[in-house]
């Protein structure tokens, strides 16, 4: 199935807050303006520990007192984790493991120079591959950077099998043209071993939540199928949050 042009988002899981210093929107602005523009499922998912903004491990381990919804739009608890060791070693703390767990749903992995020196390619692949591994781990985040350059066809199959996701990120696409040409040889290759896709605005600030223009182009472009993007659609989305063992909301406060 080709993606119809009438394609609309109801997810956006990479989102900062004031939280890392260097984004500029609180919660509330951010769901604010998300339930405005039809996105239901926000991703509350700022930087982890070891970037240098990052907030304090406090600020994860107190998510919980946030409430389930705000302005109808579920706030789903996460991180924008860094990958730091070639072991697949992320930022969540030694010794609190079980305290973040328990507190986060969704768990965002990606490669910063700030906290993970630009390697080889074989280097960038194994910790991919690894960090896989680690079963909290949910999508390999902005992967098109090309000073993190990997095989694609190796970490896009383990991503795939292994049930993962792999991120189109706009703000990067917005950035520069070489994310669009990779980003397309990436695409090709979720299609080419049927590795399903999130698109994310990555937003530092609340107007670029669900504002995902560039990547409708270039997912229309390729013929990209729908079916395949899970945040396009209520049902794959809850789909893949059930499949992962998470909760879905509407359990309980609603604000
Ligand atoms: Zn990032
Ligand atoms: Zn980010």
């Amino acid at each position: 199935m080709k993606r119809s042009n009438s394609i609309k988002f109801i997810a956006d899981m990479h989102t900062h807050t004031v939280a890392s210093t260097h984004a500029y929107s609180t919660v509330t602005e951010n769901a604010k303006w998300a339930s405005e523009h039809g996105i239901k499922y926000l991703g509350m998912t700022d930087h982890g520990v070891k970037m240098q903004d990052a907030p304090d491990t406090w600020h994860f381990e107190n998510l919980k007192i946030l409430p389930e919804y705000l302005y109808d739009v579920r706030i789903i608890k996460g991180i924008e984790a860094n990958i730091i060791g070639t072991d697949g070693s992320i930022d969540i703390p030694v010794g609190a493991e079980n305290i973040y767990y328990s507190i986060l749903e969704w768990v965002n992995v990606s490669f910063h120079v700030q906290t993970f020196t630009p390697s080889v390619k074989t280097v960038h692949t194994e910790a991919y591959l690894n960090v896989l591994k680690n079963p909290y781990v949910d999508v390999i985040c902005h992967s098109e950077s090309p000073k993190f350059d990997y095989d694609f066809d190796e970490v896009i199959k383990a991503c795939g099998e292994s049930g993962r996701l792999i991120e189109v990120n706009v703000c990067r696409l917005e950035r520069a043209q070489v994310s669009c040409d990779r980003y397309k040889k990436i695409l090709e290759c979720c299609m080419k071993y049927g590795t399903r896709i999130i698109v994310n605005s990555d937003a530092h600030f609340y107007t670029h939540i669900g504002q995902f223009g560039p990547a409708e182009k270039l997912l229309g472009e390729i013929g990209f199928p729908e079916e395949l993007i899970i945040n396009t659609s209520e049902d794959r989305f809850l789909g893949y949050l059930k499949e992962r063992g998470k909760r879905t909301g509407k359990e309980k406060d609603n604000v």
